[in-house]
């Protein structure tokens, strides 16, 4: 028996003969950039979030990169986030010249912790910039009442939980912005990179419209350095196929999480995923908090089960951030969690003999 991370051929089986249609559409008119297919995608995309305006662009770490500049954050500005997640949710504030300032994180959710977020807020704080880590929603209702007390703006960065929800709300649609990527990993992958901001800010729309053509309103005059971060005709087209698909995906995550905790409630050595009672997560990740972390990832590597740690070093501590002066010790959860934290496969396409063969194979090593 073989479990890999993610199968994404066996995603694609199915969805092949619609997939090869819609390519061939852009290849029968060759409308490369912005074709037409990108405005249907997008609107697509609104009706699905419940969102006023979404924005295609090149990747999810453009998007951040839009989001911060359509806000005129930049030099001297500072933006708190957590050090426990991805890279690009950090080197977007930096590319923009900005702060990022870390706040460490809730040990149940992993997303930031909002008992410490008002003790990071400074003159020059302008946004908090929670991530829906793994899919999980941070907690909303929190951020937003300490964003509206200090005049902040919010940007989720909604990578990994598009389809997630909060209060019934979907993740992305509390913010000022919220962001999404494509990337082929994520719940929604495309054939590439592609990602989305998303806002119901008239005003905020129209600027990260023109920041992803190079800041350019008309054709060739230039009110703002802006980037050149377009989404593919090709992907959009690819991924309105995928976006029909996304809903069952994300329930078949759902149902594949529930034996998970099922069958592991029992062993004290792992703690499964919590999940907030306001909140339904789409499981980009299953990840658990283990004891004897490396040795559990050998014994599934030895048995052929992907497995991954995301993250195993956070970002308060990476080199390139240095002269931000954290040091080891100032964010003891995320840190802990480095060392903790395992995902495993959960990708709706897996069999009950798939999943049955991971439990099984947990058990036995802490047995
Ligand atoms: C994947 C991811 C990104 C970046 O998306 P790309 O499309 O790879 O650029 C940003 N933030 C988080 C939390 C992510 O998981």
């Amino acid at each position: 028996m073989k479990v890999p991370m993610l199968d994404l051929h066996a995603q694609y089986e199915p969805l092949m003969n619609d997939i090869r249609k819609q390519i061939d559409l852009v290849l029968a008119n060759h409308h490369y950039i912005m074709g037409p297919q990108v405005k249907e995608f997008e609107e697509k995309m609104q009706n699905y979030l419940g969102i006023k305006h979404a924005i295609g662009c090149a990747n999810g770490t453009d998007a951040l990169v839009l989001a911060i500049k359509a806000l005129g954050i930049g030099v001297d500005d500072e933006v708190i986030t957590t050090p426990f997640t991805f890279f690009a949710t950090a080197s977007s504030i930096w590319r923009n010249h900005a702060k990022p300032v870390f706040v460490d994180i809730d040990p149940k959710t992993f997303n930031l912790d909002p008992d410490k977020i008002e003790a990071a807020i400074t003159p020059n704080t302008k946004a908090i910039m929670p991530v829906h880590l793994f899919g999980q929603p941070a907690d909303m209702d929190r951020i937003m009442a300490i964003a509206k007390k200090h005049q902040l703006y919010v940007i989720e960065d909604n990578a990994q939980g598009i389809g997630s929800t909060w209060n019934g709300k979907m993740t992305c649609s509390y913010g000022d912005i919220g962001t999404l990527s494509f990337f082929p990993s994520k719940n929604l992958g495309a054939m590439g990179d592609a990602g989305m901001c998303l806002s119901n800010n008239d005003e905020l729309a129209a600027n990260l419209r023109q920041l992803r053509v190079h800041g350019e309103n008309p054709r060739y005059f230039h009110k703002w350095v802006g980037l050149n971060s377009r989404l593919d005709t090709m992907q959009a087209a690819i991924l309105m196929v995928k976006l029909d698909a996304l809903a069952a995906w994300s329930e078949g995550r759902r149902i594949n999480a529930a034996f998970y905790d099922e069958q592991l409630k029992d062993v004290s050595q792992i703690q499964t995923p919590y999940i907030d009672p306001k909140a339904v997560t789409i499981y980009n990740q299953y990840t658990m908090i283990c004891e004897n972390r490396d040795g559990l990832m050998k014994h599934l590597s030895e048995r052929n089960i992907g497995c991954a740690v995301y993250y195993p070093l956070p970002l308060h501590v990476q080199e390139c951030f240095s002269s931000l002066g954290y040091k080891k010790g100032d964010m003891p959860i995320s840190e802990m969690m480095a060392e903790k934290v395992l995902s495993i496969p959960i990708y709706a396409e897996l069999t009950m003999e798939m999943k049955q063969y991971v439990t099984d194979s947990i058990k036995e090593f802490y047995n």
